[in-house]
């Protein structure tokens, strides 16, 4: 504040005035200057003026600092607010229980819809080669009869007569001040501004109905469980000609009978017999292009895993193709013919009887190829 009249004088109290006396002149003095009852250019002025004074007078401490060194006193106490920084609206919330309308947001201000969200399923290959689906989206759309409006058409929109078209009121409240305004949507329009004599049959005067339709949504290849598609204004419309929301998309994928994916890379799980992984073989393998020939060399250990390049899921981002990773297991024969016991019985008796222990664990290669 640049004024520095006597806060005494601001009350228009004596220097020796009492507690209640201060009280009952700043009451008086706070309904009169109130701007919005006083519409006088220096009201809110003078009405901070009294504030500042009635905060000092009030606090005995301040008081007492005030009496004795004037404003010096109770300006470099830090203790009394400076009002000319603070918007009028504090003010009246801080001295009276309540906000004003200064901080609200108008009701017919343009608002975003809101976000739709839709969880679509997808099979482990329509996952990684792409799909179109088809969605049913249910949301609100602008009214096909009332084209938004509201009226039934042919009949006449209205300015609302309570707010003249504002879409806002001033209404009073009751203070230990007295009367007090504060501004409120208003009632009869509901902060619309018009008034509708004869809604829609369609959405009742919603300008809105809710629909049902139906919508091609294109997946590329590549996506995995929990992405995530933005459809950028697909969601609820906007209010007030404001933007439209954003349909969500969730990809859920189906588990596939033998493959897993780890980013772009399938995993597989191959078994072959003993004789395959001690004399090599050449055998067929499942990927998700079809059969594929994979050389199995003489020796091959269990969690052995062999690489087939580009045999993987695309990527969402480019056009390279991950690999499919084979994780072979050697399958002991639980049921041999009477034949093959005896084979193997030769077998054993040149292996001898010698064990020994093994460095690495057939579980611990197997954590290296899945990343723990
Ligand atoms: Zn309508
Ligand atoms: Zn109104």
């Amino acid at each position: 504040m640049t004024t520095q009249r006597d806060y005494y004088e601001i009350l228009g109290v004596s220097r020796n005035a009492s507690p209640d006396e201060l009280k009952s002149a700043f009451r008086t003095l706070a309904r009169k200057y109130h701007p919005d009852v006083n519409k006088e250019p220096d009201a809110e002025e003078r009405f901070k003026e009294i504030n500042e004074a009635y905060a000092v007078l009030s606090d005995p401490t301040k008081r007492q600092a005030y009496d004795q060194y004037g404003h010096a006193g109770v300006n470099n106490t830090g203790g009394v607010p400076d009002w000319s920084n603070m918007d009028f609206a504090d003010i009246f919330g801080e001295f009276f229980g309540f906000a004003t309308g200064a901080s609200r947001q108008r009701q017919n201000a343009p608002r975003r819809g809101a976000d739709l969200s839709y969880t679509v399923t997808l099979t482990f290959e329509e996952a990684i080669f792409g799909v179109e689906k088809e969605i049913e989206i249910t949301r609100d759309e602008v009214c096909s009869t009332c084209k938004g409006k509201g009226a039934e058409p042919g009949t006449s929109v209205t300015r609302c007569a309570t707010c003249n078209g504002r879409g806002e009121v001033r209404q009073v409240h009751q203070t230990f001040l007295g009367s007090m305004v504060q501004v409120v949507t208003c009632p009869t329009c509901n902060g619309r501004g018009e008034v509708i004599s004869t809604p829609c049959h369609t959405c009742h005067g919603r300008g809105l109905e809710r629909k049902t339709s139906k919508k091609t949504v294109s997946i590329p290849a590549g996506v995995d469980n929990g992405n995530q598609m933005r459809l950028a204004g697909e969601g609820q419309p906007g209010v007030n000609n404001g933007p439209n929301g954003n349909l969500y998309v969730e990809i859920r994928v189906k588990e596939h009978q033998f493959f897993r994916r780890k980013g772009n890379d399938l995993l597989l799980d191959l078994n072959i017999n003993v004789a395959q992984a001690t004399l090599g073989a050449e055998i067929n393998v499942p990927t998700i292009d079809g059969s594929a020939k994979l050389a199995i060399p003489a020796g091959t250990q269990p969690g052995k895993v062999f690489t087939l390049r580009g045999k993987g899921s695309p990527s969402v981002r480019s056009s390279t193709r991950g690999d499919e990773l084979v994780i072979i297991n050697v399958e002991v024969p639980k049921n041999l013919s009477a034949d093959q016991r005896k084979l193997f019985e030769q077998l054993a008796a040149t292996l001898g009887t010698e064990v020994r222990p093994q460095e690495k664990s057939f579980l611990d290669i197997l954590k290296e190829v899945l990343g723990g």
